[in-house]
């Protein structure tokens, strides 16, 4: 059947009917929890188990500073248990800033006159993407304003192009988007380019709240938005990342309405989300965001460990509109992928230019180091950099990406494969100190595997790589 935000009523389909904000308030007012019930549900997660929504609000609800010294520690143990001591990167790649709707928080909302709209060419397009490749990228998520002309057809023709931009050892290997919701037909056109996730934020799951921040346009049916990753799935999408906008309503309520929307995708599709994205409100053309709700520093740390602890194997991911001293204290409490090198201007890749415009961007970022400081400041705190994308390449994605999920997992194929493209990168655009210490690290690395077999497969690759072979991956 076919649906359109306008017909779109969710009485129709009410199986979806999965954000009771009663349910989650009359929770989060119930719980009053006492040190042991916290250190039970810390180490519930510690045993990677997800959370239920229950236990979610009795992290949520620990103010005592020694209790929340816990559960950071808790999503410190957590992650390294389960991502070991890799850091995804990417890179956004804005592709059109024309909108039709009017989000009160963003730039490019079809009200603010002062923004320059322009679509990308092709022809900028690969401009940016060999840009992009020349920094030494392999996984980008192309970005687009909700407008008629950015529709499934153009969407799937931008993602061809990107695939098929190859600059000297250069590649896009996994191509993401952030777009507006679809019906199922448009969505299986999307797929059909071959995208890795499909990425949408709520925003807020507050109704209320929701109605207010989205004034106009298509994006004003909240059920429309809320059951897009649904239709996703059902048009055989099944790596999906969800969201909620930090700073419209209060962030208690949308950590648990993030994990009732897991809960919801795991038990009707069997799969989870594969990413959870926590954007924290930054000023825009025409907006302050300390008119809106901000969420204090310490808040935002205190949610994004909640909810590594919550939901142990889904991907978190930091953007640059944090702050680079953010960022790097949020590496050790959970995230897993962040962005580097970062500009949000439409055709930024490929002009030289210290401030940004907001007229010409979606919001503020607050972190534009380049690629390589990113790298280095990972590899300085023994982190390695993974431009991997071996999961999607062989189809563990969806399901199948869950039955990997499981430990041992992330020892014998992430690791490797972060160290096998850290070495790409590390042979073809990195800086010569940082190709030094980046192969200390690896020479670290290898002296901690005791499978030996693993190792010597790991060794022949990283000799094939220096000889020049490129992609190799487990
Ligand atoms: N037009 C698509 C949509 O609305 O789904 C793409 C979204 S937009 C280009 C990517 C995300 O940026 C939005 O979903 C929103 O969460 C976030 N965003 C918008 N304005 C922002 C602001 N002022 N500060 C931080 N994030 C913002
Ligand atoms: Fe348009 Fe998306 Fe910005 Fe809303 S958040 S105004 S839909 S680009």
């Amino acid at each position: 059947m076919k649906f359109s935000p306008e017909k779109y009523r969710i009485e129709d389909r009410s199986q979806e009917v999965f954000i009771d904000e009663g349910e989650i308030w009359e929770i989060l007012s119930q719980v009053n929890p006492d040190k042991y019930q916290v250190r039970d549900v810390i180490a519930k997660s510690l045993s990677k188990q997800r959370l239920s929504l229950y236990d979610t609000a009795v992290l949520l609800k620990s103010t005592d500073p020694e209790l929340v010294a816990e559960i950071k520690e808790g999503a410190r143990q957590l992650k390294e248990q389960v991502y070991g001591k890799r850091i995804v990167l990417f890179a956004p790649l804005y592709v059109g800033n024309y909108c039709v709707n009017n989000c009160r928080y963003c730039g490019f909302r079809a009200g603010n006159s002062n923004q320059q709209r322009t679509t990308l060419t092709m022809e900028d397009l690969i401009r940016q993407v060999e840009a992009l490749e020349d920094a030494g990228h392999k996984r980008l998520i192309l970005v687009y304003g909700e407008h008629p002309r950015y529709n499934a057809d153009f969407i799937y023709e931008t993602v061809r192009v990107v695939y098929g931009v190859k600059k000297g050892s250069g590649e896009i290997r996994r191509v993401n988007i952030n777009a507006a919701p679809l019906d199922i037909d448009d969505f299986r056109r999307v797929k059909e380019a071959g995208i890795g996730t499909y990425q949408i934020f709520q925003e807020t799951y507050h109704r209320q709240s929701y109605a207010y921040f989205h004034p106009s346009g298509p994006k004003k049916y909240y059920d429309w938005r809320l059951t897009a990753l649904d239709r996703a799935q059902e048009a055989g999408i099944d790596d999906v990342g969800i969201g909620a906008l930090f700073g419209l309503y209060d962030w208690r309520f949308e950590v648990m309405a993030l994990v009732r929307h897991v809960n919801h995708l795991e038990a009707v599709f069997n799969v989870g989300p594969h990413t959870i994205s926590f954007p924290r409100l930054q000023n825009a053309s025409g907006i302050e965001r300390t008119k809106l709700m901000p969420v204090s520093d310490n808040d935002f740390v205190r949610l994004v460990a909640i909810l590594r602890l919550a939901v142990p194997y889904t991907g978190l991911i930091l953007t640059a509109r944090e702050p680079a001293h953010i960022r790097d204290e949020l590496l050790t409490f959970g995230v897993s992928q962040i962005d580097g090198g970062t500009n949000i201007e439409l055709g930024g890749y490929t002009r030289q230019k210290e401030e940004q415009d907001l007229d010409q961007e979606q919001f503020e970022i607050n972190d534009n180091r380049p690629l390589n400081e990113i790298i280095d400041e990972l590899i300085r705190r023994d982190l390695i950099p993974s431009f991997c994308t071996s999961c999607y390449r062989l189809g563990r994605t969806g399901e199948h990406f869950m039955e990997f999920s499981v430990p041992g997992f992330i020892k014998r194929f992430c690791q490797p494969n972060a160290i096998l493209t850290l070495a790409e990168y590390l042979e073809d655009y990195a800086p010569a100190d940082v190709k030094d210490k980046g192969y200390q690290l690896i020479d670290r690395e290898l002296n901690q595997i005791e499978n030996v077999q693993l190792k010597t497969n790991l060794l022949k690759k990283l000799e094939l790589i220096k000889e020049g072979k490129r992609d190799l991956y487990f």
